[in-house]
C-alpha cells in the first residue's frame, strides 16, 4: 500500500511550512501511489466555520511546486468565497498531478477517494478543472466525503444554474448602486464565454430585455446560444473593445489586466470566472481608479459552493437558489463599505470576509 502523509527532507518540511505559514494554512497532505500513479495534495486552508470543502483540481502541472502553489492559492480562495457567502463551511483544495486526459482512471480516482477519505471528514471533496460528476462518482465508493455527485445519487448535480442566478443577483446589486435601479433593461452586456454557466446567465438577462452580445472559442455554443435566446454573437478578439455597459467574464481567469483595462468601455465587470483579476492589488485598484465597478469573482461566483454546502446538509436546489439570492445583499454591503473606506471592492469584500471568520473564531473560543 502507498504512503500517506509522505515523509519529506527536513529542509522541504522547513520551507513547505513557511509557505504554510505565508497564510496561515492548517494541513497539507500529500500522497502517492505507485500502483494506480496518483500523486496528490490536499490543502487545508482554514476551518473555524466548519469543514474544509473545495474541489479537485487535475492537472498536468509543470512541478510539484507549482501544484503545492496552486492547491495553496485555491484553498485559501475556498475560505474566503464560502465566509463570504454565509455557509459554515472552511477552505479546503485538493489537486491530482497528471494529465486528466491520458492519466484518469477508476482505479486512481478510487485511491483518491480513500486519501480523502483519511482526513476523516476534515476535507469534503468536489469538482473542478479536470473533473466530472462520473470523477466524483469513483470517489464515493472510497469515501463519504465528497459533493458534486448526480440527482439519482441525491447530489445537487450541475451548480451552473445557482452559480449563473448568483452572478446575475451581484449584477443587479452592481447597477443599483451605479444608476439607483436595480433593471438590466436596454444595458449592453458582452458575456465572454458561453458555457455552463455563461448560457444560463444569458438566459435571465435575455429575460430582462438586456442587449446581450456573446462571444466563445467555439463555434458551435455561439450558433446553439444566438439560435435559443437570439443574442448576437461577436468576435472573441473584440470583447474588450466593443462597446458595452458591463463586461461579464464567464471563460477565463486573468482577464483583467493592463492591456485589457485599456480597451474596456464599460462601467461594471461582473462575471462568473474565478480570479478575473491579473494581479488583485493592482488590478483591484487600477479598476476602481478607471470608475469601473469590479464585483468580486468569488463574492458573485459563490453559488457553486452554495450547491455544494446544500448537497452536505440536504440538497434542494430551491434552498440553494434562495441562499444564492442572497448574493444580491453581499454585493450592496461590500459596495458600502467599499465606498465609505475608499478601498477597491476585492479589498471590501476580503475584509468582510475575514471580519465574519474572526467573529465565529471568538464564539468558538468561548464555548
Ligand atoms: P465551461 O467550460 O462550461 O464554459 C466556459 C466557456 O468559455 C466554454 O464554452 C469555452 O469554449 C469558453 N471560452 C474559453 N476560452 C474562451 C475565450 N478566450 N473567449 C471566449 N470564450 C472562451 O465552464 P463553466 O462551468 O461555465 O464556468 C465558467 C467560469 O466560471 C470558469 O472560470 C469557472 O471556473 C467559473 N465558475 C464556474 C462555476 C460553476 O458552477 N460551473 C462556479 C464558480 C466558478
Amino acid at each position: 500500500m502507498s504512503t500517506v502523509n509522505t515523509p519529506m527532507q527536513p529542509a522541504m518540511t522547513e520551507a513547505i511550512t513557511d509557505r504554510m505559514s505565508t497564510f496561515d494554512h492548517e494541513q497539507v497532505v500529500f500522497c502517492q501511489d505507485k500502483a494506480t500513479g496518483l500523486k496528490s495534495i490536499i490543502a487545508i486552508h482554514d476551518t473555524t466555520l466548519g469543514p474544509a470543502v473545495g474541489g479537485t483540481r487535475m492537472w498536468a502541472y509543470a512541478s510539484e511546486a507549482d501544484a503545492l502553489t496552486d492547491v495553496l492559492r485555491l484553498s485559501r480562495g475556498m475560505t474566503y468565497k464560502s465566509a463570504l457567502a454565509g455557509l459554515n463551511i472552511g477552505g479546503g483544495k485538493a489537486v491530482i498531478i497528471g494529465d486528466a486526459r491520458t492519466q484518469k482512471n477508476e482505479a486512481l480516482l478510487r485511491r483518491f477517494g480513500k486519501f480523502v477519505d483519511t482526513l476523516g471528514g476534515q476535507y469534503i471533496t468536489a469538482e473542478d478543472v479536470g473533473m466530472s460528476t462520473q470523477d466524483m462518482e469513483y470517489i464515493k465508493m472510497s469515501t463519504d466525503h465528497v459533493v458534486g455527485l448526480p440527482p439519482y445519487m441525491d447530489g445537487g448535480g450541475d451548480p451552473s444554474p445557482v452559480t449563473a442566478y448568483g452572478v446575475y443577483m451581484g449584477m443587479k446589486a452592481a447597477i443599483k448602486h451605479q444608476t439607483g435601479s436595480e433593471s438590466l433593461a436596454g444595458k449592453k452586456v458582452v458575456v465572454q464565454g458561453v458555457g455552463h454557466v455563461g448560457e444560463y446567465l444569458v438566459a435571465h438577462l435575455v429575460k430582462e430585455n438586456a442587449e446581450v452580445f456573446i462571444a466563445d472559442i467555439y463555434e458551435d455554443r455561439i450558433k446553439a446560444v444566438v439560435k435559443e435566446y437570439g443574442v448576437k454573437a461577436i468576435d472573441a478578439k473584440e470583447v474588450y473593445s466593443h462597446p458595452m455597459d458591463i463586461y461579464s467574464p464567464c471563460a477565463l481567469g486573468a482577464t483583467v489586466n493592463d492591456d485589457t483595462l485599456s480597451q474596456l468601455t464599460c462601467s461594471i465587470i461582473c462575471g462568473a470566472a474565478n480570479n478575473q483579476l491579473a494581479n488583485e492589488s493592482i488590478h483591484g485598484k487600477a479598476v476602481m481608479d478607471k470608475g469601473i465597478l469590479y464585483a468580486p469573482d468569488y463574492l458573485v461566483n459563490a453559488g457553486g459552493i452554495i450547491n455544494c454546502y446544500w448537497e452536505i446538509i440536504g440538497y434542494s436546489q430551491e434552498a440553494a437558489l434562495s441562499q444564492a439570492e442572497k448574493i444580491y445583499t453581499t454585493m450592496q454591503n461590500a459596495l458600502v463599505k467599499s465606498a465609505s473606506e475608499k478601498i477597491p471592492t476585492y479589498l471590501a469584500a476580503n475584509l468582510m470576509a475575514e471580519e465574519r471568520i474572526a467573529a465565529i473564531a471568538n464564539i468558538n473560543k468561548k464555548f
